[in-house]
């Protein structure tokens, strides 16, 4: 049974329980996809069926942003915490790692993924990269082809929301891979370009925070934080 916020369902699990069953389902038959919404997704999905259905089809729906913690806290089905995507990935990665899984890096600006391949591959040794594509192409298929020619056993797939959910719902059985994780701007983290906030503002919760005051032009995007609490209260009443 999923944490329904919004028309969200959302899998109430730690880190490590979460990567748990991303290990199993790297060895289960079929495609199966990662999202991680976090409050401005869950804005986006109430006013696009599509990526609202991309969200609730996916295997594991994890809580990304202290705003979902905070939403199912308010509805009285508190969460047991908060699952970043990124945190997620590196614990994914070590057990790839440790089984000699392979994975390709799609997303991200030309060059990214490439840089972020070489960092992942000296901090995680055993892991294999069978391929990298940046994010900006025009068809599907034949980047599906290209992962399934890799033989990738898993793929990250940074495409930005709602973009990256949509494509591994339409595309992840063409590539052949048995998990695929949508995680946003991971690729300009992983190759150094960005860097993620001090581990104090991680703490707190207060990532959003030390983002919007890096890149001011995310504002925007940010007051989804205060309309999707708004709309979580109103949810309440009901
Ligand atoms: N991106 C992409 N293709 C696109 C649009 C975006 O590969 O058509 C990439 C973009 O370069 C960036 C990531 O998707 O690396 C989105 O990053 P953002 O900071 O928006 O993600 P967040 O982690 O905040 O969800």
């Amino acid at each position: 049974m999923r944490t329904e916020i919004l028309g969200v369902g959302f899998d109430n699990m730690t880190v490590e329980q979460a990567v748990a069953e991303g290990v199993r389902l790297l060895d289960t038959a079929g495609a199966h996809y990662v999202v991680t919404p976090n409050p401005e997704i869950v804005e986006i999905c109430r006013g696009d069926a599509d990526a609202m259905e991309a969200v609730r089809n996916a295997d594991l729906v994890l809580a990304d942003g202290i705003g979902v913690v905070y939403g199912a806290k308010m509805l009285g089905t508190p969460l047991k915490g908060r699952v970043t995507g990124i945190g997620f990935a590196q614990q994914l990665m070590s057990r790839m790692s440790e089984n000699g899984k392979s994975l390709f890096l799609l997303g991200a600006k030309p060059g990214i993924a490439e840089k972020a391949a070489a960092n992942l591959q000296r901090q995680y040794p055993g892991l294999r990269i069978a391929g990298t594509h940046d994010g900006y192409f025009q068809e599907d298929e034949p980047v599906a082809a290209e992962i399934a020619a890799s033989g990738a056993d898993a793929v990250f797939v940074c495409l930005g929301a709602p973009k990256q959910e949509k494509w591994m719902r339409k595309n992840g059985p063409a590539t052949g891979a048995r998990l695929l994780v949508g995680l946003g701007g991971c690729l300009d983290v992983f190759s150094g370009d960005v860097q993620r906030a001090p581990e104090f503002f991680q703490k707190s919760g207060l990532e959003w925070l030390y983002r919007l005051a890096k890149n001011p032009s995310r504002i925007g995007r940010m007051m989804k934080l205060p309309l999707f609490l708004v709309h979580v209260a109103g949810e309440k009443k009901k």
